[in-house]
């Protein structure tokens, strides 16, 4: 895969696929601009090259065609600040005015379309849709990491239009370099730590795991199936019933494989879905009727630690309990303290997207780890072993 450091793109358009996917408020203020910052490393290269930029993206889950609340112009003034320059704007990602204002575009300039998907032909992955976008630049980046497990127009499709002139931006780049290095090239001992509500979600990756890791350390949600499959009781705990045998199968494969699986053993019990329910510490096999486990416990908390300070490579993905709760955060902040402590002393570790990336950030621990992937699905079915589309079109 060519990646933007192989191209000067001086006198070049180039024509970004970016992730601007990002948070608002109800009166269109950014919540969250990781996103956006994330990919300033791209678009700056290419400005300081001496070519212009037109960047494209998704925004929300717009039903049937264009609305103000799902509008990308709600970004135009952040993005102007971050870069340092008035960003351009065409109220339509194709068409005559995205053309016109594309075609006249100079070295140094940036012009953002409105949202892809205001199109149904963006996530149908039309081949006429993405001819009709590939005209507005004469080179292809796609820096839209969190996109690139789906075939969509803007994300695979177009990328048969650019043949010789396809790159990753420095965003896809990194990702796929440290998913990379934990799949291909970890420091041993390696602990991968598995968290989160549903087992279904992560069976597909435990599965490869096993064939990885020394460690498997199991929290979240997800281990009252396992609590319950070996014959625990789990009061109103979450579970998956048909995933039991599963579970059992999970730990028997581990076994076989000489993997270290590590389960809760104490659990933060809660007589509500509340942060002012009535708590508890119990055996994570004893939970009682009318409770449910929502944190791990202390001994847990400890059993966990232990296994994390003395690892070279660590993969984190979910939460180990719901730590949006304040009650309930306890569990995940001491993991992601272990995770941050072994860091420093010389671990690699690389947080999944989605909610351990946001457990991380509210933490305000995301500087101290070694990266926080911006991809939830696309980390998930890469480190699945599936080749992502956006990623096989670059390579194409
Ligand atoms: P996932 O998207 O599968 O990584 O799941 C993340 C969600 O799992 C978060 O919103 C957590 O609040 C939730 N979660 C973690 N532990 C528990 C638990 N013990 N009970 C209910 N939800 C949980």
């Amino acid at each position: 895969m060519k990646t933007i450091d192989d191209i000067n793109f001086a006198g070049k358009k180039a024509l970004i696929r970016v992730d601007f996917n990002v948070p608002l408020d109800k009166n269109f203020n950014i919540t969250d601009d990781k996103r956006i910052t994330a990919a300033l490393p791209t678009i700056k290269k290419i400005l300081n090259d001496g070519g212009s930029v037109i960047l494209m993206s998704h925004l929300g889950r717009p039903k049937s065609g264009p609305t103000n609340e799902f509008s990308l112009s709600h970004i135009v003034k952040h993005l102007s600040t971050l870069l340092g320059t008035n960003v351009g704007f065409a109220d339509d990602c194709i068409g005559e005015q995205a053309t016109q204002k594309a075609a006249a575009l100079k070295a140094g300039e940036v012009l953002l379309l409105e949202n892809l998907r205001f199109y149904k032909e963006e996530e149908k992955g039309d081949v006429a849709f993405a001819e009709k976008l590939s005209k507005l630049g004469d080179v292809y980046v796609n820096d839209a990491f969190g996109t690139a497990h789906r075939a969509h127009a803007s994300t695979a499709i177009i990328a048969q239009f650019f043949a010789g002139a396809k790159f990753s931006g420095y965003l896809m780049a990194s990702e796929i370099n440290n998913a990379e290095k934990v799949l291909n090239n970890p420091d041993r001992p390696f602990t991968a730590i598995m968290g989160g509500a549903k087992v279904s979600d992560k069976i597909l990756l435990i599965e490869k795991l096993l064939d990885k890791v020394d460690n498997l350390i199991i929290g979240g949600g997800m281990a009252y199936t396992f609590a319950k499959a070996q014959g625990g009781t789990i009061g109103d705990s979450l579970l998956e019933a048909d995933k039991q045998e599963l579970a059992l199968e999970l730990l028997e494969k581990a076994k076989a494989k000489g993997v270290n699986i590590i389960l809760p053993t104490d659990t933060v019990i809660a007589d509500d879905f509340n942060n002012n329910a009535n708590t508890n510490t119990v055996l994570t096999k004893e939970i009682p009727d009318g409770w449910m486990g929502l944190d791990i416990g202390a001994q847990t908390i400890a059993n966990f630690n232990a296994v994390l300070a003395n690892s070279k490579t660590i993969l984190w993905n979910g939460p180990m309990g719901v730590f949006e709760m304040a009650n309930f955060e306890v569990g995940t902040k001491a993991v992601a303290q272990a995770v941050v402590e072994a860091t420093k002393t010389g671990a690699f570790s690389l947080i999944g997207g989605g909610d351990s990336a946001a457990a991380v950030a509210k933490f305000g621990m995301e500087d101290e780890v070694s990266y926080v992937s911006t991809g939830g699905g696309a980390l998930l079915e890469y480190m699945e072993g599936k080749e992502l589309p956006g990623v096989k079109a670059l390579n194409n």
